[in-house]
């Protein structure tokens, strides 16, 4: 796949365990029952000290601390965790994903502290007050604001990323004002990639359940055609060229985005596998009879992937990582051995996930930052028709505008 040398990128999953129950997200059964196969841990310190020791930190260009099942702001020592991180190499450029909800504002302005300008956190926020809740359900409006304040004005560098549904497309742009005010980096309009069935045929609406499985509401895809994800298009032409997306992922070349980035996914459990796709499989029900299930099983079981018990350089130039994995591209289908989520994720025709990232607006800092907001504006007919020209008019008239908005 590659050689432990090229490893330059960690996709990092502190925790299984969530505050909020997003409706969408593979920890539970649509929000509501929570995967029972999960095993709700978290790395420690002491485990991310042994797991990635200083010598392999010194050239890591990015660690992402994200994950398919968990929140890191439910770990305990995620803090201390990235002042390690911090510490062993101040180029790396390190992230944090989160829901924001949770933690004191002390922690966060600390977190800001930590991280500075070679770090960032991007705040998963679906919406305003009135609508964010739909979505990162359980999550508080007003922690999350007094969360992402404390961490911005603390020197942090800190990004919106907002899936656009039906019941939020229409106060995309008022985000996209709001986080300019409050001196956010960036603001990216996301278009989800989840409104699909089992079998990848696109769908419009998706169940919100509760804790005992009853369905409480349905979430709907956007109405406007900016904020549908392009894949909806792909599936319908693979229908025609293949004749059914079973056969596709039967046919299509995989290009593996692990390999081309040099990048690894380390589980709560410590679990290393080269991308957080097949991470998400892990938890599934009959995993251990899937195709990936049977090729880590081949390849000497879970502990042989736990980087716990191995190295992360004993495991990128094992058998799985080294053969059964790349050797598995190469089958004719997933009855000979292709594994589905390869297909479904790398193929070359269909990504769910390469068409999620709308235009990002980025604000930065200073001037530049000035320019931009009153570009994000312009674009979203945020400002009346007289303040537009007037920022077009000039740079002190842009400064007296951005004034009002920093
Ligand atoms: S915040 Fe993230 S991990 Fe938690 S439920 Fe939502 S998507 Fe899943
Ligand atoms: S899903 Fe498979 S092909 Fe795609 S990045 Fe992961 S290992 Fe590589």
């Amino acid at each position: 796949m590659y050689a432990y040398d090229e490893l330059r990128k960690i996709h990092l999953e502190l925790t299984d365990k969530c505050n909020a129950a997003c409706p969408q997200c593979s920890r539970s059964d649509f929000g509501g029952v929570v995967n029972p196969a999960l095993p709700l841990v978290e790395l420690s310190l002491a485990d991310v000290r042994k797991i990635l020791p200083e010598d392999l930190l010194r050239r890591i260009d990015h660690i992402v601390v994200c994950g398919n099942h968990g929140d890191a702001i439910m770990a305990q020592e995620t803090l201390e965790i990235f002042r390690y991180l911090r510490q062993a190499n101040d180029k790396t450029l390190l992230g944090l994903h989160t829901n924001g909800s949770a933690r004191s504002a002390g922690w966060w302005a600390d977190l800001g502290k930590v991280l500075g300008r070679g770090g960032y956190v991007r705040f998963g926020i679906d919406g305003l007050e009135d609508t964010n809740y739909l979505y990162r359900r359980r999550t508080s409006w007003s922690l999350i604001m007094r969360n992402a304040r404390a961490f911005i004005e603390a020197g942090g560098r800190a990004e919106w990323a907002y899936l656009v549904f039906k019941h939020n497309e229409h106060q995309v742009a008022q985000a996209g004002r709001l986080a300019a005010e409050m001196g956010f980096y960036s603001f990216t309009p996301k278009k989800t990639g989840r409104f699909f069935d089992g079998n990848l045929r696109p769908i419009t609406r998706s169940p919100v359940k509760d804790s005992k499985g009853e369905v409480e509401y349905h979430i709907e895809s956007p109405l406007s055609s900016e904020w549908i994800n392009e894949a909806w298009l792909e599936a319908e032409s693979i229908d025609r060229k293949h004749g059914g997306m079973p056969n596709y992922l039967d046919m299509t070349e995989i290009s593996c985005k692990a390999a081309a980035a040099g990048s690894i996914y380390v589980s709560a459990e410590g679990h290393v596998l080269p991308c957080c796709w097949l991470g998400s499989d892990l938890y599934r029900e009959k995993f251990k009879q899937s195709r990936l299930g049977v090729l880590i099983g081949e390849a000497g079981g879970m502990d042989a992937i736990n980087a716990k018990l191995h190295s992360i350089q004993e495991i990128v130039e094992g058998p799985l990582f080294q053969r059964r994995v790349p050797e598995s591209w190469g089958k004719k289908s997933a009855a000979e051995g292709r594994i589905p989520t390869c297909a479904r994720v790398c193929g070359k025709e269909f990504s769910q996930y390469e068409h999620q990232f709308g235009r990002q607006h980025s604000f930065g800092g200073g001037m530049r930052a000035l320019k931009a907001m009153a570009g994000f504006c312009r674009r979203n007919r945020l400002l009346a028709e007289t303040t537009i020209n007037a920022v077009d008019r000039g740079v002190s008239r842009l400064l007296r505008v951005g004034a009002k908005y920093f």
